[in-house]
């Protein structure tokens, strides 16, 4: 097995202005090259040959790629991201990728220091890891998951502005269980089945300690590993170094800060509601524990009273203390309720104020469903997460309808506004892609120690106080991503401010003299200093 050598481009081939003479615009000038480039995504002939020429541009110009990135962010990340990328994943080894990023195959064991030190860049302080088990919805899909590291990689880039030549997207190839892939004599990874109980985690512990002696400060993101890996994993190295896994926390934080958005529509407190999850996997039990976290903090409540304000539903139905049959990570929510079959009997046993739909099972939120909750709420809240969107647990117009335009809604994918009532209505898409490129630039810009539960929510509440209720009355939970790069300067700020006062991070050496370079007075608020300091800090392309 080879290890890929293609790096990632250097600062000087991007043009990396480091940040000198304070914060610099948000944006540089359009030269015609860049209408070029957005002519040609704009007439290939399908997405994945839009994936495709962005991808290779990012290799041929890397300068013009992040330029165009930069400036054309909400119309290439559908391309270089979701929903495209899935397909890209599972053609990954046949369309000729340009791989930047890092395999280290279970073959290479004992090795995997030697080969990050090889690797073309050095100076990385931001790692994507996956193993490919289950990738978005689409399941094992082994080596192939390098498509994901790679995506998430250039949000942050893209959302948050970490200069690109500090990020390293790395699949850990242990096998896969994926019988077409394995059959396909194309397939780039390891051609055997997955490596799981003591030698997988000894292939993690040595990735993890490679990295630790590699890069010290580094920040490492978990991405799409399957249930039973994710938890444990997130669980065992948390405190060992500044970590997190997007799927769990990054997901919590967006939901987090949409229900906290909608309650501020509805005029009530989170510690008023009754939350219902249909789906008890990484996306919903995460929410639900950082939901719990909230009322911990904010409202007297211990962790276990806060987990109370939640239930879930599985596949087998209601989460509760009757069942034996509860994986691991759905324990703390089996509460003492009587079991219920369907989602209706849920509803009416339990009178929730908000359901959120994690489930994958596109339609669950049938008409009736929907209404039963507008017939127990004035502002029903109502977030069908499941992606894409043929899995949507419901669509917007369903949802509006059944409550007669009542609903505080957010999606996992997008859907278009509609009319309701002689008015716009908007749909909120909940995408992590607000949250966990800022969330991790700040851990960067601070040399953050540790990634605590708190950070989520300070990020959370951040988010969900930017929208003015005008604008959540009509839908908007979350500001325009158009506007992405001031929301991640503002939700920077907050968080680096937070990891520096709960002794999670440091400040930087130069924070003074680039406030001083920004204009922004020693006298001025920690947060409009940490403003200043995270949009000095913001990559920008020549
Ligand atoms: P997961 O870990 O596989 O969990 C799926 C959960 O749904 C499991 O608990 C499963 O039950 C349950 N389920 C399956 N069929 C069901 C049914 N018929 N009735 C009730 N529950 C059922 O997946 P995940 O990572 O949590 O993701 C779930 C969905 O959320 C995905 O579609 C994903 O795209 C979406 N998501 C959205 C966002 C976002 O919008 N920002 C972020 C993350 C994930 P069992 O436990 O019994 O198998
Ligand atoms: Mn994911």
């Amino acid at each position: 097995m080879t290890v890929c050598v293609v790096a990632s481009p250097t600062a000087a081939e991007v043009g990396l202005k480091v940040p000198a003479g304070g914060a610099p615009p948000m944006g540089s000038p359009t030269v015609p090259k860049d209408d070029a480039v957005m002519a040609a995504v704009r007439g290939a002939p399908t997405d994945l040959d839009r994936f495709l020429y962005l991808r290779r541009l990012q290799r041929d110009n890397p300068s013009l790629f992040y330029r165009v990135l930069m400036e054309h962010t909400e119309e290439c990340l559908p391309f270089l991201y979701t929903p495209t990328v899935g397909e890209a994943c599972q053609k990954y080894h046949r369309i000729g990728v340009p791989t930047y990023g890092l395999y280290l195959h279970a073959s290479e064991r004992g090795r995997f220091l030697d080969l990050l030190r090889a690797y073309p860049q050095q100076d990385i302080r931001v790692v994507v890891v996956t193993d490919g088990e289950r990738i978005l919805g689409l399941g094992d899909l082994g080596a192939g998951g390098m498509g994901i590291s790679e995506g998430k990689s250039l949000l942050y880039t893209a959302a948050a502005g970490v200069p690109p030549h500090q990020i390293l997207p790395v699949v850990l190839d242990v096998g896969t269980n994926n019988q077409a892939l394995l059959d396909d004599p194309q397939y780039a990874g390891l051609r055997q089945r997955r490596v799981t109980g003591a030698e997988y985690d000894s292939l993690v512990e040595e990735f993890i300690r490679a990295l630790k002696a590699w890069r010290p400060h580094v920040l490492l993101q978990f991405e799409d590993f399957a249930n039973h890996t994710a938890f444990h994993l997130l669980e065992r190295y948390r405190p060992q170094l500044a970590c997190f896994n997007d799927d769990i926390q990054g997901t919590a934080c967006i939901c987090l800060a949409g229900v906290l958005a909608a309650l501020r529509a509805a005029g009530k407190g989170i510690e008023q509601q009754r939350i219902l999850f249909y789906g008890a996997g990484e996306a919903g039990t995460g929410i639900g524990e950082l939901i719990a976290i909230c009322l911990e903090h904010h409202h007297g409540m211990s962790r276990e009273e806060g987990r109370r304000h939640c239930y879930f539903m599985d596949s087998k139905g209601l989460v509760c203390a009757s069942r034996t049959d509860l994986q691991h990570h759905k324990r703390p929510f089996a509460h003492n309720v009587p079991p219920c079959r369907t989602l209706e009997e849920a509803i009416q046993a339990l009178r929730p104020t908000v359901l959120i739909g994690v489930s994958t099972m596109a339609g669950a939120f049938s008409r009736s469903v929907l209404q039963a909750m507008a017939a127990l709420n004035e502002r029903p809240v109502i977030m069908p997460l499941s992606n894409p969107t043929s899995k949507s647990e419901c669509t917007f117009q369903e949802a509006v309808e059944a409550t007669g335009g009542r609903v505080l809604f957010a999606s996992g994918s997008p859907f278009p506004p509609l009319q309701h009532g002689g008015r716009m209505l908007y749909p909120a898409q909940a995408n992590n892609a607000y949250v966990f490129p800022a969330i991790g630039h700040a851990a960067v810009l601070t040399q953050c120690k540790q990634i605590s539960d708190d950070v989520f929510l300070v990020a959370a509440e951040t988010l969900a106080e930017m929208s003015s209720l005008p604008e959540i009355e009509q839908g908007f939970l979350f500001p325009r991503f158009a506007g992405i790069k001031t929301v991640s300067v503002k939700l920077m700020a907050a968080v680096a401010d937070f990891m520096v006062r709960s002794q999670l991070g440091t400040v930087p050496a130069d924070f003074d003299a680039v406030c001083r370079q920004a204009g922004v007075a020693s006298s001025a608020s920690n947060r409009a200093r940490w403003e200043a300091y995270a949009a000095a800090h913001m990559f920008h392309p020549s």
